[in-house]
């Protein structure tokens, strides 16, 4: 049995997630940038909220936490090393330290770049290990990554890169709903790609219709993500790095984004 996970709009463009195991009903909640629609989604499933999971500290991610913990009881988890600017803890996760959730088992991953000790959480179903679900928050984005705001391009292309050696089939739920521009921007840099063509009109259609863009895959992202294919020789060549080192290629990339005006 898989975990049933629920994509819950907040904020402008945020996603929190509801992920249930279904077998124990063990049940959190990722990054609640904001109260009342994660109450609202969790009354609905039967009031039963037993953690919420922190990416990192930033408001749209953690804004809601208190008043999630007063209404349904939840304890806290998040990064040990940033237990300072996060809501208070009741669990402060190592990184790598993998924490039974149900049956599920829930693994910390240490994805520094966007903030210090941004972490991001592998959910892994003993059933299905070739396919967990990935919660990013604010470092991997559908086709594109989360902005250098405490890290070096360096710190954040070995959080990307250590993400992308997942297995294919991970889901990617990540923490804000950026897919369109970012595919404007990867087609900018990537034109060739006939993969990420076809992703851009499928992306387009999908926010049309107002629908989410996640999950997405590690596999579709190795695809179509240009910050995930600094290695592809026509990237390369369009940016003038044909032999530079990986973290390089990513930090030109990083910064034409924080420029692009698709
Ligand atoms: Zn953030
Ligand atoms: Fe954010």
């Amino acid at each position: 049995m898989t975990p049933t996970i629920e994509i819950v709009p907040l904020l402008v463009d945020n996603y929190g997630y509801l992920i249930v195991d279904e077998a124990t009903g063990t049940t959190g909640f990722v990054d609640p940038g904001e109260a009342g629609p994660a109450a609202e989604r969790i009354r609905a499933r039967g009031g039963r909220l037993d953690w919420i999971l922190l990416t990192h500290h930033h408001g749209d991610h953690v804004a809601g936490t208190t008043e999630l913990v007063r209404a349904f009881g939840a304890r806290v988890a998040g990064a040990a090393a940033d237990a300072a600017r996060l809501p208070a803890l009741d669990r402060a996760l190592a990184e790598g330290e993998v924490w039974d959730f149900g049956r599920l088992r829930v693994r910390t991953l240490a994805t520094p770049g966007h903030t210090r000790h941004h972490v991001a959480f592998l959910v892994e179903d003993p059933d299905r290990p070739a396919a967990p679900d990935l919660f990013c928050g604010d470092t991997l984005f559908v086709m594109g990554c989360g902005r250098l705001f405490e890290g070096d391009a360096e710190t954040m292309w070995r959080s990307l890169a250590e993400l992308a050696a997942l297995p294919g089939e991970t889901r990617i739920w990540c923490g804000h709903e950026y897919t369109l521009a970012n595919a404007r921007f990867a087609l900018s840099v990537d034109p060739d790609n006939a993969a990420l063509r076809a992703r851009l009109a499928e992306v387009e259609r999908l926010r049309a219709e107002g629908r989410p863009t996640v999950p997405s895959t590690i596999a579709a992202e190795r695809l179509t993500n240009p910050f995930l294919r600094v290695e592809d020789p026509a990237i390369r060549r369009r940016l003038g790095l044909e032999s530079a080192p990986a973290a390089e290629v990513f930090a030109a990339l990083r910064k034409a984004k924080d420029t692009f005006r698709g």
